[in-house]
C-alpha cells in the first residue's frame, strides 16, 4: 500500500491512461493536490501497455520487413529475414517500459500521488480505493473517471484457451502461429494482421459489414484491400463467425454468411471492438448518468450529471483514440481549477497504421453524400508525386473536401506511408478554417509527400500543374 500524507485531494482522477495521466499532471500543474488511482502496476493505460505504442513498436519492425523484401524491386536484395521473437518482444517491451517509467518520473515530479489499487465511488466526495491488502477512503473536491474500455469477448468461444486471443495477448507475441484467424477487419484486427503477416503467418480475415473498417471511404480502403488480398490467405466479407471450438490440434472456427463452413487454425484474434469501463465504478449509484453500455455522459466541461464529477476519454464515447483521450483530460483538470475551459474541438483525426497507412479526418465522402452537403473533392494521385515514385509507393492518394460555397476545407483523406502523418496538417487546415487557396499557396517544400496536400488544393481549384486535366468544353 501507497504511503499517502492525507487522504483529502482537490482532485482524484480514476485511472491513468492517457486521459487520466494528462489531467493529473495538468491538475498538479495548475496548483491542485492531486491523485491517480490506477489498478495496475504501471501507469500509462491501454495506450502505453498494451495498445498504441506496442502495436506501433511491432508495425515498424513489419514495415520495415516489408521494405527489405520490395527493396529486390529497386536492384537491392536482402535474405530472408531471421525472427528472433524474444528479442523482439524484449525491444517492444523496452519501449513500453522507458514510456511508464518516465510517466512515472514525471508524477513525481509534480507531486502527483500515485495510489495502486481499483477505484469505486463510496459517495459524491468520497471513492473506496481496494488493494491486495485491504481498503482505504479517499475524499476529493473533483474526481476524474478515466477508467477507458476492454475488448468485446464474443460468445460461444472457448476464452481462456492460450491460442484465442484479445489484442492484448496478440501483443505478447508469444509465437508466430501458422494460421492465423483474424475475426474483426476493423482499426485493431487490420494492424495486428499486418504485424503478423510480415513475420509469417498466414493469415485470414472474417468481417461481418461488406466492407474493411466500416465507417471509412471506400476509395482510402481500396489501396490497402488490393495489398493484403494477394498476401493473406482469405478475406472473408459480410461472414460472422458463430462460435469457435478447440481440439488438440487447432482451434475450429464456424462461419456464416457469404462464406459458410468449418476452418481450422493455430490461433485466432478476436477484435470485434472495444466496450466501456463506466459501470465498473460504482459511479450510476453517486448519480452519475451511466448509460447501458457503460459509457457515461459529459457535458462540453467533461461534466458528469454529478457537478464534481467529470469524465474523458474511451469511457464518454466515440471515437476511443488517444489524442481525444488527452484533449479531454487537459479541459476537465481546466474546469476543475477553475478555468474556462471546453473541449470544442472541430475534428479529431483517424489513423490506421496498416501497409498502407489510412488517414482520415473531418467530413468523409460518405458522410457529405448522406448529409447532401454541396461539397467539392480536390484529389491527388501518388502516381504524379516524385517523392512517391523514388519510394516506390504510388498506390495512395490525398483527398481533400471542400464546402462549395465558402471553398472551406471540411474533410480529408490520405491512404499511403506515413499517411497518419500528413493528416495532421489538414486537421490544423480544419481548425483554422482554411480555404483551397490557403492551402495551395501555402509553399510545401519538395520533394515531400506533404506537397500532395497542396496539389489535392490546387486539383480542385483548377490550378494544378503536376497533372493534366482537361479543362470542360476542351
Ligand atoms: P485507458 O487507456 O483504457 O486507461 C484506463 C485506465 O484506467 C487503465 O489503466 C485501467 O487499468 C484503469 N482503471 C480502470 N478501472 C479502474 C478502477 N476502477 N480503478 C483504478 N484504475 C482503473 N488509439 C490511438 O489514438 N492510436 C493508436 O494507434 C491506438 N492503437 C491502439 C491499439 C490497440 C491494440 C488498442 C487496444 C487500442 C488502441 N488505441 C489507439 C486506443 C487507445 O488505446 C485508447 O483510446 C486510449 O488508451 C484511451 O485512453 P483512456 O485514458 O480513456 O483509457
Ligand atoms: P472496430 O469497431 O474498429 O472494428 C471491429 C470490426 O469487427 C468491425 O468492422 C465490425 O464490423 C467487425 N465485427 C463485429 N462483430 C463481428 C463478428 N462476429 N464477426 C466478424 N466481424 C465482426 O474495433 P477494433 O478494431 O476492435 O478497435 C477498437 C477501437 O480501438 C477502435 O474503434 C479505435 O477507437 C481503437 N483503436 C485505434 C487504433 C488507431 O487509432 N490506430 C488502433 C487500434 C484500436
Amino acid at each position: 500500500m501507497n504511503d499517502t500524507s492525507s487522504h483529502e485531494f482537490d482532485v482524484i482522477v480514476i485511472g491513468a491512461g492517457p486521459g487520466g495521466y494528462t489531467a493529473a499532471f495538468r491538475a498538479a500543474d495548475l496548483g491542485l493536490k492531486t491523485a491517480l488511482v490506477e489498478r495496475y502496476p504501471t501507469l500509462g493505460g491501454v495506450c502505453l501497455n498494451v495498445g498504441c505504442i506496442p502495436s506501433k513498436a511491432l508495425l515498424h519492425t513489419a514495415a520495415v520487413i516489408d521494405e527489405a523484401a520490395a527493396m529486390a524491386a529497386h536492384g537491392v536484395k536482402f535474405g530472408d529475414p531471421e525472427i528472433d521473437i524474444d528479442s523482439l518482444r524484449a525491444h517492444k517491451e523496452g519501449v513500453v517500459e522507458k514510456l511508464t517509467g518516465g510517466l512515472a518520473g514525471m508524477a513525481r515530479q509534480r507531486g502527483v500521488e500515485v495510489i495502486q489499487g481499483t477505484a469505486a465511488f463510496t459517495g459524491v466526495n468520497e471513492l473506496e480505493v481496494s488493494t491486495g491488502d485491504g481498503s482505504r477512503s479517499f475524499s476529493f473536491t473533483n474526481a476524474i473517471i478515466a477508467v477507458g474500455s476492454r475488448s468485446i469477448e464474443l460468445p460461444n468461444m472457448p476464452w481462456g484457451d492460450p491460442r484465442l486471443m484479445d489484442s492484448t495477448a496478440a501483443l505478447e507475441i508469444r509465437d508466430v502461429p501458422g494460421r492465423l484467424l483474424v475475426v474483426g477487419g476493423g482499426i485493431i484486427g487490420l494492424e495486428m494482421a499486418c504485424i503478423y503477416d510480415a513475420l509469417g503467418s498466414e493469415v485470414t480475415v472474417v468481417e461481418l459489414t461488406p466492407g474493411l473498417m466500416p465507417g471509412t471511404d471506400a476509395d482510402l480502403v481500396k489501396p490497402l484491400e488490393r495489398r493484403i488480398k494477394k498476401r493473406y490467405q482469405a478475406i472473408h466479407l459480410e461472414t460472422r463467425v458463430t462460435g469457435i471450438g478447440a481440439d488438440d490440434d487447432a482451434l475450429v472456427a464456424n462461419f456464416e454468411g457469404k462464406h459458410e463452413g468449418t476452418e481450422r487454425f493455430d490461433r485466432v484474434l478476436v477484435a470485434v471492438g472495444r466496450t466501456p469501463n463506466g459501470n465498473r465504478i460504482n459511479a450510476a449509484a453517486v448519480g452519475v448518468d451511466v448509460d447501458d453500455r457503460g459509457f457515461i455522459r459529459v457535458d462540453e466541461q467533461m461534466r458528469t450529471s454529478v457537478p464534481n464529477i467529470f469524465a474523458i476519454g474511451d469511457v464518454v464515447g466515440q471515437p476511443m483514440l488517444a489524442h481525444k483521450a488527452t484533449h479531454e483530460g487537459k479541459v476537465a483538470a481546466e474546469v476543475c481549477a477553475g478555468e474556462k475551459s471546453a473541449f470544442d474541438a472541430r475534428v479529431i483525426p483517424s489513423v490506421a497504421y496498416t501497409d498502407p497507412e489510412i488517414a482520415w479526418v473531418g467530413m468523409t465522402e460518405e458522410q457529405a453524400r448522406a448529409e447532401n452537403v454541396d461539397y467539392g473533392i480536390g484529389k491527388f494521385p501518388w502516381a504524379a508525386s516524385g517523392r512517391a515514385l523514388g519510394n516506390g509507393r504510388t498506390e495512395g492518394f490525398t483527398k481533400l473536401l471542400f464546402d462549395n460555397a465558402s471553398k472551406r476545407i471540411i474533410g480529408a483523406g490520405i491512404v499511403g506511408p506515413q499517411a497518419g502523418d500528413l493528416i495532421a496538417e489538414c486537421a490544423l487546415a480544419i481548425e483554422m478554417g482554411a480555404e483551397a487557396e490557403d492551402i495551395s499557396l501555402t509553399v510545401h517544400p519538395h520533394p515531400t509527400l506533404s506537397e500532395t496536400v497542396a496539389m489535392a488544393a490546387e486539383v480542385f481549384e483548377g490550378t494544378v500543374t503536376d497533372l493534366y486535366i482537361p479543362r470542360k468544353g476542351k
